[in-house]
């Protein structure tokens, strides 16, 4: 069943006199609980499709169905996980994770809850009162997407979330995302230029040409997720 739809999506960037064609006629569906990554050399439009779903950007045409609704903006349904960690500098570790509950008028009680849920659930209940500049670059990330599913969206967007972290750090958080998919299923929408990090992550890769934002073959791959 599909959760998300992509319909004739178009994007052009430009003053009208030479427009940019960014994404052109992309469709695409996603199911429910799906991974699916992104990927394609940079400047191919990876970021602005992900984008246009979250509701940051508006389609110059078609359209964006999340449950057959059309979307015109960002809200709760959809979490984004980007490439710099957006924690609040001034937060602790568990007020991060908690703020997206507090705006949802979740009681007191029950958000801590859920929050130290998946701040454990990302391996960093102990640094609930830590401040984010106390923590490595792979930690806040790890905040970030604790933070993401705490809000229980529809659907994760994730933008290059490894992509400011060294190799190995970036090993470790792969790992990390798997083994939380295995209890977490989540309908997840994720863009990177690594083809080996979607194969290693997706239940289906979609590779763009490098212009003019298209979509150039969609890979099944049959992961046997241990
Ligand atoms: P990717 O994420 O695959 O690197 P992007 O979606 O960021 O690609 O960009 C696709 C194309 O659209 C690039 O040529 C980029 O420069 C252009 N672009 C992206 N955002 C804007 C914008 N806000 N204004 C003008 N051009 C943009
Ligand atoms: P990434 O490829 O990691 O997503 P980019 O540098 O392509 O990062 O884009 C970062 C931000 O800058 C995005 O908000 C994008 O829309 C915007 N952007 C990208 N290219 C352009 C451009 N040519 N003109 C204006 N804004 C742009």
């Amino acid at each position: 069943m599909s959760v998300l739809e992509l319909k004739n999506l178009i994007k052009k960037f430009g003053n009208g006199k030479k427009d940019l064609v960014a994404v052109d006629n992309v469709d695409l569906s996603v199911n429910h609980n799906e991974f699916v990554s992104i990927v394609g050399p940079s400047g191919c439009g990876k970021s602005t499709i992900l984008r246009m779903i979250a509701g940051l950007e508006t389609p110059s045409s078609g359209g964006i169905y999340l449950d057959e609704k059309e979307v015109l903006g960002p809200d709760a349904d959809r979490g984004m996980v980007f490439q710099q960690y957006t924690l609040l500098p001034w937060k602790t570790v568990l007020q991060n994770v908690t703020f997206g509950l507090e705006i949802k008028k979740i009681p007191k009680e029950q958000r801590i809850e859920i929050a130290k849920k998946f701040i454990k659930m990302v391996g960093l209940e102990e640094f609930c009162d830590s401040y984010p500049y106390e923590l490595s670059g792979g930690m806040q990330q790890r905040v970030a997407i604790a933070r993401t599913l705490a809000n229980n969206p529809k659907i994760v967007l994730m933008d290059e979330p490894f992509g400011a972290l060294d190799t190995q750090t970036r090993a470790v958080l792969q790992d990390h995302l798997l083994k939380i998919w295995q209890t977490e299923k989540k309908t997840v929408v994720f863009v990177t230029h690594s083809v080996d990090e979607a194969v290693y992550l997706s239940d289906r890769v979609v590779v763009m040409t490098a212009r003019p934002g298209k979509i150039k073959s969609i890979i099944d791959i049959d992961l046997d997720r241990p």
